[in-house]
């Protein structure tokens, strides 16, 4: 039994008082973790002050990306370990805006993957899918490649702790979400990817969530498809009402 994820991701939005009203003002009405795991992931400079703000409350602050490294002469980075002992849980890696702004590679990311489960955080690997409707054909030569590369070398032991998050670049940000029965297939595609790799018990156990312009229409039906555990909102999550309502679908 995969229990399901409601994972906002706010990108370069939100001042750090912005961020700690908004954990106060959602916080008291979170399901209990372990029915339902409730993910926020933040700008680094807000990540501190809102893992402060949500002790002792079901929500996990997440990272929206990370370096390799754990120290050192790397301006500007920040270290998977620091963002562990600061309490923050996940961390976002290769989302598409990392991928096609930051030219962020499968082998970057393959670094990312393995130095974040390394320190102890849980990678939520976003697998884009560039790929429109009308060449559908080549779609599953790109999500499984991607599945592959990011994925790679895993440790079994560390392989459920990665979430994957499927997410057509032409859904992110635009108002135009897939149809849940198309996010159903890709979802089950990469399942299939994760048990050629790692085996069947591992995929059967393994989270895999759809992202692209999830609202509170939507989020019912795509929630009921046999393979999507849960779903990434990026403009859904900004707001603290309309959140909620995602998350308490
Ligand atoms: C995202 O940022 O990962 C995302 C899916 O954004 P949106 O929900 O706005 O499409």
């Amino acid at each position: 039994m995969r229990s399901p994820i409601i994972a906002g991701n706010w990108k370069m939005n939100k001042t750090v008082d912005e961020a700690v009203e908004f954990v106060d003002q959602i916080k008291n009405d979170l399901p209990d973790p372990k029915v339902q795991e409730t993910i926020l992931a933040a700008p680094t400079i807000a990540l501190v002050p809102m893992v402060k703000a949500t002790a002792g409350t079901p929500l996990k602050i997440t990272a929206e990306n990370c370096y390799y490294k754990d120290a050192g002469a790397y301006t500007g980075e920040t270290s998977p370990t620091s963002l562990y002992s600061a309490g923050v849980h996940h961390v976002i890696l290769g989302h598409s805006e990392r991928r096609q702004l930051f030219n962020e590679t499968d082998e970057l990311i393959n670094l990312k993957v393995h130095a974040a489960l390394d320190a102890g955080l849980c990678p939520i690997v976003c697998c884009d899918d560039t790929m429109g409707r009308r060449v559908a054909g080549k779609k599953v030569h790109w999500v499984v490649s991607r599945i592959l590369a990011d994925l790679k070398d895993l440790k079994p032991e560390n392989v459920n702790k990665v979430v994957i998050a499927y997410e057509p670049s032409w859904a992110i940000g635009t108002g135009e979400s897939m149809d849940p029965a198309e996010a159903e297939e890709g979802c089950y595609l990469i399942r299939q990817t994760i048990a050629d790799m790692y085996g069947e018990e591992t995929a059967d156990q393994m989270r895999i969530l759809y992202g692209g312009s999830v609202n509170t229409q939507n989020v019912n039906k795509l929630m009921a498809s046999q393979d999507i555990d849960g779903i990434l909102a990026g403009g859904a999550s900004l707001d603290p009402v309309t959140f909620l309502k995602l998350v308490n679908h």
